[in-house]
């Protein structure tokens, strides 16, 4: 008989998206009227079609395939060279920070690099990751048997949790115990909290202090218009030496279902072997990568490296400017609704307080039951969550407004 991987079995069962998707069923079934006014607000996926620049550069990528003298095979291990370029340039050499496209790899979305980037790092690292957070840090690294069992708040054994919470405003503090390998997100999932300079230069000052890499997951740098905030962990002087930098064409471009993103790995970053040498962590992601995968899907590529054209730029944009439109709405709705609201600023989330002492939960059930509105309940993103609510932005400006109609009858 075969092993299974153990590690998986200690796994949470998948507890938040199946429990909410049970309840809004059951409410539906027994609600067939309340059913047909539903808003959904509790996903983290976009609603808008891709930007016509995509769109073009992707069917012109589907002709150059169907015809010998421009088809293609397999293409560069790390992606598109023009497009790595591209990103080189405009993401980071126009913005002050020096980076080639020999540091970027291209993928299939950054919800994988967050797992991959586990391949090449020691499983003796202590790790540290926010509460409330993105799940997928916190299960990659239960699936790579770097944790022990979770307890009954959920929290694993051996993992560093960073409470996030109104007092420091969603923005944790380095531990007093030190660690390898920190997570952050910044704009922030699902608190929708941004991280200043002088917070973000606390944490690059900690990592090189302890020798330790910030994992930096940027999916939400293009929501920021805050001038003052920075867009990339490498605007942080150092970080060239201690961050990874995670990118996402998916809720920028649209891209959730066409997927992909970016992993920056700069050259000078290096990490301890075993024999205490210190080595370049780039050298064994390039191996990594030209090991496990042959790259992204061209006319995908081809796709992405539209949204650094003129046009591209200008119809993102359009798209940000969309759903920050829905976050100001809801926001405001929120508050006139009498509700304590955090985020949905420089992010396209809202993270709100539950009314009179409701557990995320109640929160939850009330608005399904008297308002017929779908929200995401703060603590299935952890046990610091608990006490509020997400509300996403990501959505129709009619179902937003109507969405924002109903909160106020909170009030
Ligand atoms: C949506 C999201 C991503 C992007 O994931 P993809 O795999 O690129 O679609 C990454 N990180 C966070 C926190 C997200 O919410």
């Amino acid at each position: 008989m075969a092993f299974l991987n153990d590690n998986y079995l200690k796994l949470q069962a998948g507890y938040l998206f199946p429990e909410i998707a049970r309840r809004v069923r059951e409410f539906c079934e027994a609600n067939p009227d309340a059913a047909q006014r539903l808003i959904r607000c509790g996903i983290g996926d976009v609603t808008e079609p891709l930007p016509p620049a995509v769109i073009a550069a992707m069917h012109r990528a589907v002709d150059e395939l169907s015809v010998r003298e421009t088809f293609r095979g397999y293409g560069h291990e790390q992606g598109l060279e023009s497009l790595r370029e591209k990103i080189a340039q405009q993401d980071y050499r126009d913005r002050g920070v020096d980076i080639g496209a020999e540091e970027i790899f291209i993928s299939e979305g950054s919800k994988s690099d967050c797992g991959y980037i586990l391949d090449v790092l020691g499983a003796q690292n202590k790790i540290a990751i926010p509460d409330p957070v993105y799940p997928v840090y916190v299960d990659t690294n239960v699936m790579a048997g770097h944790t022990g069992r979770a307890d009954e708040a959920g929290r694993y054994e051996g993992i560093t949790y960073l409470p996030c919470r109104a007092e420091n405003g969603f923005v944790p503090e380095p531990p007093a115990k030190p660690v390898d390998i920190i997570y952050l997100c910044f704009p922030n999932n699902p608190t929708g909290a941004v991280a200043t300079l002088a917070q973000l230069t606390r944490w690059v000052d900690y990592a090189r202090e302890h020798e330790a890499i910030l994992l930096f997951d940027a999916a939400y740098e293009a929501y920021i218009s805050d001038a003052a905030i920075p867009r990339s962990i490498y605007q942080i002087p150092g970080a060239l030496e201690c961050a990874v930098e995670f990118r996402s064409f998916s809720k920028n471009g649209g891209f959730t279902g066409v997927r992909c993103g970016f992993t920056v790995m700069p050259k000078n970053l290096h990490a301890r072997a075993g024999d205490a040498e210190k080595l370049p962590l780039h050298k064994l992601w390039h191996r990594r990568w030209s090991t496990k995968a042959n790259s992204v899907s061209y006319p995908v590529q081809r796709g992405a490296e539209a949204i650094y054209s003129a046009e591209g730029r200008e119809q993102v944009r359009r798209l940000i400017d969309h759903y920050m439109g829905n976050a100001r709405i809801l926001r405001e709705a929120a508050e006139r609704a009498g509700l304590t609201v955090y985020g949905g600023v420089n992010a396209p989330y809202i993270w709100v307080e539950t009314k009179l002492g409701l557990t995320s939960w109640q929160m939850f059930d009330k608005m399904l039951q008297e308002l017929n509105v779908v929200i995401t309940p703060g603590s299935g993103f952890g046990s610091c969550g608990e006490g509020f609510f997400r509300i996403s932005a990501f959505n129709s400006r009619e179902n937003v407004e109507e969405a924002a109609r109903r909160l106020e009858s909170l009030a």
